[in-house]
């Protein structure tokens, strides 16, 4: 009788639009390093972006451009949304490997 209830979403707002993924990155910012805590000011170096000095791990810590530990860097989190491929259509008598199967 009521089957007015088909419309409503099952899986909640934004989930079945688009089938991807979500992929937080963590990437650092503003050098918010004060330079000037020993006289009692506060200045920072301007670094905006931390970039990592070298590929070593233990090294990749050290920004490249201000020489401070990644830690005095603003931590932002963005996240990434890739789009999954649509599955591959699969046509019967199109596949190229349609000529080795065996039929019995
Ligand atoms: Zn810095």
């Amino acid at each position: 009788m009521s089957s007015s209830s088909s419309f409503q979403q099952q899986n909640g707002p934004a989930s079945a639009q688009l089938s991807g993924v979500v992929t937080p990155v963590v990437c650092y910012t503003k050098c918010m390093r004060n330079h000037a805590l020993a006289v009692g000011k506060h200045a920072v170096d301007g670094c905006g972006e931390f970039m990592a000095s070298s590929p070593d791990p233990t090294a990749a810590l050290t920004c490249a451009a201000c020489g401070c530990h990644r830690s005095y860097h603003l931590r932002e989190i963005i996240y990434e949304f890739s789009v999954l491929p649509p599955p591959p259509a699969v046509i019967d008598g199109q596949s190229p490997m349609n000529s080795a199967k065996t039929e019995n």
